[in-house]
């Protein structure tokens, strides 16, 4: 019953006009959720993480448990990242970065990279970047002694960014703004990306926010956020509120949709809390809860999908592992 669920989930293709401008469907602007999850490890929710492949570029949004590995099951040359760009500091959004930095770096099938790691993200990142260098210092002295690797290209290359446009190169245009996390989850940013009139924005971690509907209206692609929790819950201790407080539920979530009427709707960093008693609410309640307030296209997200955004369709699939012969 639950594989039929996500079969029709998934199938769920997205067409606008298809018989239109075939010409004008280019590949050229693609995201894949590299890591759908928050923190609890689990197997089937990897850390957030969000690639956006774009006119030949390639940013990832955030860094989360087992993004480096995630994009490597998709053969994605991750030492070559355009940009590794941040939403906020949260642990779940950056516990991946060592891994892909140093990695990435290393000899090997990935895209090795010979410069400095590229990484932007809200005020903070420097000082993270600063301390994680020295964490690592002992790794990287060896090798560059050991193995005669490149200290330049060890080395992290980061620009802290605010509100505005933080990127606008060769037609891509890449604007941050604000969100709302929470009174003290200060700060946090999402990120609009506009390319040949068509965009993508991702929300990061955010409540409702007038702001991103701002920044979204009309968007071809809005890969947002997600949180939800059993009343049962709710109601056992005042933390689960509390932490509830902090992402938008899927009611709100609809708002959101109707209001920006992005051709296609993706939920990602889905928050299902649980205690281990309680169980979390299901993709399917998540689903029919947003239904309440928003009909329009919509998608569950799951690791590795992959959403292409052409001039004719917005199209999510799942990612199919190979089989190995
Ligand atoms: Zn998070
Ligand atoms: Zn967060």
């Amino acid at each position: 019953m639950k594989s039929l669920f996500w079969a029709l989930v998934l199938t769920l293709l997205v067409s606008v006009n298809p018989l239109a401008a075939k010409a004008e469907d280019k590949p050229d602007f693609e995201v894949i959720l590299v890591g759908t999850g928050t923190p609890p490890p689990l197997m089937h929710r990897f850390g957030p993480a969000t690639l956006v492949r774009v006119a030949g570029k390639t940013f990832l949004i955030d860094a989360g448990r087992g993004a480096t590995q995630m994009m490597w099951r998709k053969k994605i040359p991750f030492g070559k990242l355009t940009s590794l760009i941040l939403t906020h500091l949260h642990s779940d959004h950056v516990v991946g970065i060592p891994d892909l930095w140093l990695t990435g770096w290393l000899r090997g099938p990935y895209g090795r990279r010979d410069t400095p790691f590229p990484i932007m993200g809200p005020k903070g990142t420097a000082d993270m970047m600063g301390f994680m260098q020295k964490a690592y210092a002992w790794d990287v002295n060896t090798r560059v002694e050991d193995q005669k690797m490149s200290r330049e290209a060890a080395g992290v290359a980061v620009k802290e960014i605010a509100a505005g446009v933080i990127y606008d190169e060769d037609g891509v245009k890449i604007t941050a703004f604000d969100t709302d996390h929470g009174e003290l989850i200060k700060p946090t940013l999402g990120y609009r990306f506009d390319y040949d009139g068509r965009s993508v924005v991702i929300s990061g971690d955010t409540k409702y926010s007038e702001n991103l509907i701002a920044h979204a209206k009309d968007v071809d692609l809005l890969v947002h956020s997600i949180g939800a929790a059993k009343k049962e819950l709710l109601e056992a201790a005042p933390i689960w509120k509390l932490i509830l407080a902090h992402h938008i539920e899927p009611e709100d979530a609809g708002r959101v949709f109707a209001a920006t009427k992005p051709r296609l709707a993706v939920y990602t960093h889905v928050v299902a809390l649980t205690n281990g008693k309680i169980k979390p609410v299901s993709a399917k309640t998540i689903l029919e809860r947003t239904r309440t307030t928003y009909k329009g296209p919509l998608v569950m997200g799951q690791d590795l999908m992959s959403i292409t955004i052409t001039k004719a369709t917005v199209k999510a699939e799942p990612f199919v592992a190979k089989k190995k012969k």
